[in-house]
């Protein structure tokens, strides 16, 4: 079980989908647990569209409920799980720990503002999402930095925690990624 920590944008969807199919791992990623749940207009989709506009979190019960319905379900098929933008703050991460179990590594995407900012913006002209405009992106990184460096220092002395430069192209990015990868499982 692999964590990756990074900002909207730093490229984690990217790279689970690569890694998954070179692994055989699950790529299970909150941002499509929830657009999902959110297109099924269930009763709580209202409740989760209105945090998300505003570039907040989402309870992090919500969460935790959908991730352990996608492992449960995955549980038989799988190599491992990689979880795609989760824990975003210490809190869950305890709860996660606690529910679930501590992930043996975490990655964490570094990457700067600017390229996130840039890279979402192309990514909302093909495929536009809830929470992908200009002031939302911003809103959406202060979120990240503000809670994404506790989580940092948790798993710092909790387990393994790589740290990759995401900056690169897709191809450079992923070959850091495998090198920790393949030294640890
Ligand atoms: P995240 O899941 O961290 O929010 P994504 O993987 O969805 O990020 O990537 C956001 C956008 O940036 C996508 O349009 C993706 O194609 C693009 N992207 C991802 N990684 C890179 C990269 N290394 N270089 C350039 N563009 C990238
Ligand atoms: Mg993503």
């Amino acid at each position: 079980m692999t964590s990756f920590l990074g900002g909207p944008g730093s490229g984690k969807g990217t790279q689970c989908g690569k890694l998954a199919e070179k692994y055989g791992f699950t790529h299970l990623s909150t941002d499509e647990l929830l657009q999902n749940e959110l297109s099924s207009e269930s009763g709580r989709s209202k409740l989760i569209r209105d945090i998300m506009e505003r570039g907040e979190l989402v309870p992090s019960g919500i969460i935790l409920e959908l991730l352990k319905e996608a492992m449960v379900a995955n549980l038989s098929n799988t190599k491992g799980f990689l979880i795609d933008g989760y824990p975003r703050e210490v809190k869950q991460g305890e709860e996660f720990g606690r529910r679930i179990g501590d992930p043996h590594l975490v990655i964490c995407m570094d990457c700067s503002a600017d390229t996130m900012t840039n890279r979402l913006l192309q990514r909302s002209r093909s495929s536009p999402q809830a929470d992908d405009n200009t002031t939302t992106i911003a809103k959406r990184l202060e979120t990240y930095y503000r809670a994404s460096i506790p989580v940092v220092a948790y798993y710092e002395t909790k387990t393994q925690l790589h740290k990759i430069n995401a900056e690169g192209t897709p191809e450079e990015v992923f070959l850091q990624l495998c090198t920790a990868i393949d030294s640890i499982f």
